[in-house]
């Protein structure tokens, strides 16, 4: 049966076309004009970002950090093994050795207490991923960063709108955190742009050299603002900059983020009010330092059978569940590079982790109906 309810539908606020028509108006449709920096200067704002540059990708927002972090040849990157590809081939790409560290038993996050053991000489930079948009121990990443020297490069793909409560009580925005983070735009996410990204630079060591990547290697965004009087080839680089056209998409969801974020966090909250944990089912956990920013709704199964049985069992009521990543330490482009090191708790959410349906439009009627089937489960 064809489903009804989608796993995702990527939501239109109506206002994409005005601006993007906008941006066509005016003859400005390349990069780095006037909706780029309308969106750059909101998150800065909004989150206490030092520096925004949008990306295409939070892919790309990742390669570029790889190069900022002057990553080299058998230099050593800890991340989680449950996490997107996108999270590793950035730094393999610069010749980088993978570390992968495994999750906590009762979250996908990486394991903050498990990290210290898997530093050495050669590490550079520890890339926590904000599963769901839930905060890792960023207390605990930072310390270990401080203590080793080391970069935190925060993949918050997921993240946008979620918060760290430090020991100090304070709350930060995720991606204020690390000296560099990437968000992702993609139509997967909470706020969209078809495809599309953002690189945030909190360690201003790193601003110039960003913008010059950014820009194909050149000085060219130097040179507009009237710092230098001609600009030219200084460094490496690559087309990172989105279109104006994007841009423009991204602004009309950007004035609507507070309405997104809310009703986003009201299904998250209904599927948590109305389903019942068991021993055959998990519901997520958040830790005292997280927020909820309504990213994603999961749940984990007692094993994979049960997993398969519960899809099919949606399925046959028009609902679309899906799990998630499959580890990347067994992935068959990695798996031979890996050290051997079993991660069980990644494995056991390769294996159990189902994801529900959450999007804007999705009806709490169907959030319950769901909750129903797995809760008769
Ligand atoms: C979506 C996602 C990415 C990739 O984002 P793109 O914008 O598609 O490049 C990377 N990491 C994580 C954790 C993601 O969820």
């Amino acid at each position: 049966m064809e489903s009804i309810i989608p796993f995702n539908k990527p939501y239109l606020t109506g206002k994409e076309t005005h601006y993007i028509y906008d941006a066509v108006n005016s003859g400005k449709i390349s990069g780095n004009g006037k909706y780029t920096q309308k969106c750059q200067q909101f998150f800065e704002e909004r989150y206490n970002f030092k520096k925004v540059l949008l990306t295409t990708s939070c892919t790309d927002a990742l390669e570029m950090a790889a190069i900022l972090a002057n990553i080299q040849p058998g230099d050593e990157v800890i991340i989680p093994s449950f996490t997107f590809v996108s999270t590793a081939i950035a730094f393999i790409r610069q010749g980088a050795t993978i570390i992968f560290a495994d999750s906590y038993s009762d979250n996908p996050n990486i394991d903050a207490d498990k990290i210290e053991e898997l530093i050495t000489d050669k590490t550079k930079a520890i890339v926590p991923v904000h599963y769901a948009g839930v905060a890792c121990d960023m207390d605990k990443i930072m310390y270990l960063a401080t203590k080793y020297n080391l970069l935190v490069i925060e993949d918050a793909a997921q993240a946008i709108d979620s918060f760290y409560i430090g020991k100090d009580g304070v709350k930060k925005a995720l991606g204020s955190i690390g000296h560099l983070a990437a968000f992702s735009f993609h139509e997967t996410k909470n706020i969209i742009s078809g495809e599309g990204g953002m690189l945030v630079i909190n360690d201003s060591r790193f601003s110039s050299r960003a913008e010059i990547i950014w820009e194909k290697g050149t000085n060219r965004a130097e040179f507009f603002r009237g710092e230098v009087n001609k600009y030219g080839w200084v460094d490496t680089g690559s087309s990172f900059l989105p279109s104006e056209i994007i841009a423009a998409f991204l602004w009309a969801q950007i004035e609507n983020l507070e309405l997104i974020q809310n009703k986003r966090k009201m299904l998250h909250n209904c599927y948590y009010d109305n389903l019942q944990s068991s021993n055959l089912i998990t519901l997520p956990s958040l830790p005292p330092y997280a927020t909820n920013n309504g990213h994603m709704f999961y749940v984990v199964t007692e094993n994979s059978e049960i997993r398969s049985e519960l899809i099919s069992k949606l399925k046959e009521k028009g609902y679309h569940a899906v799990f998630h990543y499959i580890s990347l330490h067994s992935s068959a482009y990695y798996s031979d590079k890996h050290d051997g090191r079993v991660l069980s708790n990644s494995d056991k959410f390769t294996e159990c982790l189902l994801r529900l349906p959450l999007f804007y439009e999705l009806n709490e009627v169907d959030v319950v109906d769901m909750a129903k089937c797995i809760n008769n489960y």
